[in-house]
């Protein structure tokens, strides 16, 4: 399973158009609320040099990007945690994802209406993280009842978790994310399983008219409240970003020139994605192909083999390590491998981003 980033905004913010740029899904597009009611799921590659690089080498009969699922869970309107516009049912779907990409219209035009009436990037951001926080604190005083249960069947444990949910439960109620505090342990503990919306990382996507782009005037609101928020921040066109995307690789680049920009928002927005979350790749070259796998940063060799084959975890006997740049500049695996670059690591290694690996391992 690939970790997942959910899609969050207002109606009209341009969230089916991002969706269908990034996966080339076919998620419905219309100005109406309420039309993408099951939530869309997509892959969308990773864009990766360092992956053509070590090809160059090794020509594999495929190259194999990393990727990472997005969900376009529609219906978030003001009043949604209170069950408005099927509100509660997306937000439960957003439980699930391990971190949110959140659309903020910053593009005027007449014939999409705006839920809000106008324009005001950072009301509409207000506006979707007060339902979060609403939903939230349904999730704790659900949890609150159930402590308060505990105490009297006289559970130890229960005393430090009221505890800690009434300090959650502070936050929410002035409107603080969870994200914005720093848990200890044990109130790690207590919130990790409550998979609380506010908690999750997010990336700001806002989402400008072609017209203003490459500087996106209407967009300066989002990126100072990002800032604010010590929180990532990608300014794009939806609309530009899905032409783009239809088109072969050599005319998109003319096309994206055309509006000063170098690379698609797409991937700019890939790479912000993959570091909300804190992921890393390694590259495998084995099974004539090339393939980058996602990683969480720190992960240790034997799970990163279990990325490719639970049996590669199970019979896990030490991995060939060397980084793509060495491997690139010494020119094949075999010289690596004779000039000694080439290392072997045990168990206990820990995955570097960039690290080229041949996993040993025994069968059955
Ligand atoms: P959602 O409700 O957030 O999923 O919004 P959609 O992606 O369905 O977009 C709603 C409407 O806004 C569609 O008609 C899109 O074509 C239009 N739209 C999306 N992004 C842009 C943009 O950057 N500029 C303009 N002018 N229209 C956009």
């Amino acid at each position: 399973m690939p970790l997942s980033i959910g899609i969050v905004g207002l109606p009209n913010a341009g969230k089916s158009t991002l969706f269908n740029a990034l996966t080339t899904a076919g998620a419905r597009v219309a100005s109406f609320p309420f039309t993408t009611i099951e939530p869309h799921h997509g892959i969308a590659p990773v864009p990766d040099p360092r992956l053509g690089a070590v090809a160059a080498i090794t020509h594999p009969d495929r190259v194999v990007p990393a990727a990472v699922e997005f969900v376009d869970v529609a219906g978030l309107v003001r009043g949604a945690a209170g069950g408005e516009g099927l509100g509660n049912q997306f937000l439960a779907h957003l439980r699930d994802v391990d971190a949110l990409a959140h659309v903020v219209r910053c593009f005027r035009a007449p014939d999409v209406p705006h839920v809000e009436g106008d324009l005001d990037p950072v009301r509409d951001i207000e506006v979707v993280e007060t339902e979060l926080a609403l939903a939230d604190l349904a999730t704790v005083d659900r949890e609150l009842e159930r402590a308060q249960g505990r105490i009297k069947a006289h559970d130890p444990a229960a005393a430090e978790e009221l505890a800690s949910l009434h300090t959650v439960r502070g936050w929410l109620q002035r409107g603080v994310p969870v994200r914005a505090q720093t848990a200890d342990e044990s109130l790690s503990r207590v919130l990790r399983p409550l998979r609380l919306l506010t908690a999750k990382p997010v990336l700001y996507v806002a989402n400008a008219a072609d017209t203003d782009l490459p500087d996106a005037a209407a967009a300066a609101p989002v990126r100072r409240y990002a800032a604010e928020a010590q929180s990532s921040v990608i300014t794009l066109s939806a609309e530009l970003e899905s032409e783009v995307a239809a088109l072969p690789a050599v005319e998109a680049r003319e096309f994206l020139a055309a509006y000063g920009l170098s690379a698609p928002g797409r991937d700019r927005l890939m790479r912000a994605a993959y570091d909300l979350l804190n992921l890393i790749s390694f590259f495998s070259t084995a099974s004539r192909e090339v393939r980058a796998w996602p990683v969480v940063r720190g992960t240790k060799a034997p799970q990163a083999a279990g990325a490719i084959h639970t049996d590669m975890e199970r019979g896990f006997i030490r991995a060939e390590v060397i980084p793509w740049d060495t491997l690139t500049q010494t020119g094949s695996l075999q010289q690596a491998r004779e000039r000694g670059v080439l290392r072997m690591e045990g168990r206990d290694y820990e995955i570097r981003d960039g690290d080229v690996i041949y996993f040993h391992f025994t069968a059955g």
